[in-house]
């Protein structure tokens, strides 16, 4: 599933044939994705301009010039590519179950940059929605969403007065969206061993009594960012194919620090301990228990 930093991988990729662009024609070959295609899909967007590309969580958000937003999530599966000056790009760079079958080319958008941009999903767990930008707030998908990791408001603070009290793991509390957005599974492993903390560790012990930020909360919140901003800077992970679209491999994978290592050696310069895995809330948590406490 894409996280993270294959979504904002995949927004820098269509800004360049989106943003500034009319959709001059929309194709809606198939209609059923995780939930159906807006009413009036095609008409709400033929000749409305993208004023601007960004993203919230796992969620694109395309602002438009009739005062709609395109929200559009990658689901499982969805990827999207673009045909642009005789060339094709993929961005994001990762190739989960992607396939460039045509049967699964859901939906298309011919703009007026000369883009050709598409959206694939065989297993069409991805959605497209048209949301008035002024009801954006009151989106049920977007209103319970906590801090973007990567924006101004994230930091100790928020973060230790988001986890006071609460009993549960802090691997639990990190995976939380409404504690911070948008962080999957892959991250929250990466970044608490990034900040030396066990994800087993009472998620309560980042705050002070009084609920303020401690020394852990910090490292915390730098680990999230770093590991985020790392993974972008790589084009994203690729778990399931490290190819990449020019058959080099990718780059991030290999420096997963703990992410799929068990039983292997940790990374932590002079720690020698072993990565092990153990099951949380049903899913997998990769750490060393002896450098992260
Ligand atoms: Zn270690």
């Amino acid at each position: 599933m894409p996280e993270l930093p294959e979504v904002e991988t995949v927004r820098r990729g269509l800004q360049p044939a989106l943003e500034g662009a009319r959709f001059e024609h929309v194709l809606a070959r198939r209609r059923d994705l995780r939930w159906p295609l807006p009413k009036d899909f095609v008409r709400r967007l033929e000749g409305t301009t993208v004023e601007g590309l960004g993203r919230r969580a796992k969620y694109l958000l395309a602002d438009l010039s009739s005062g709609e937003v395109l929200l559009m999530h990658l689901g499982m599966s969805g990827s999207f590519r673009v045909f642009q000056d005789g060339g094709t790009d993929m961005p994001g760079r990762f190739h989960h179950e992607r396939t460039e079958h045509l049967t699964h080319d859901h939906v298309v958008f011919e703009m007026s940059s000369g883009a050709i941009v598409t959206f694939n999903d065989p297993r069409r767990f991805g959605f497209m929605k048209l949301v008035s930008r002024t009801k954006l707030d009151h989106e049920p998908l977007l209103r319970h969403l906590g801090p973007e990791p990567l924006g101004n408001e994230f930091d100790a603070t928020l973060l230790a007065a988001a986890c006071r009290g609460k009993k549960t793991s802090l691997k639990a509390a990190l995976s939380d969206q409404r504690v911070v957005a948008g962080l999957g599974n892959i991250y929250v492993c990466e970044a608490l061993h990034r900040a030396r903390l066990s994800p087993k560790r009472q998620a309560s012990t980042i705050a002070s009594r009084a609920g303020g930020a401690t020394d852990r909360a910090e490292r915390l919140v730098e680990a999230v960012r770093a590991v985020l901003g790392d993974a972008i800077e790589a084009g994203g992970s690729s778990l399931r194919d490290h190819k990449r679209t020019d058959g080099e491999l990718g780059d991030f994978q290999h420096s997963f620090r703990v992410y799929d290592r068990e039983g292997q050696p940790c990374v932590t310069p002079g720690c020698g301990g072993t990565v092990r895995r153990i099951v949380q809330t049903a899913r997998s948590t990769f750490f060393c228990p002896v450098c992260q406490k």
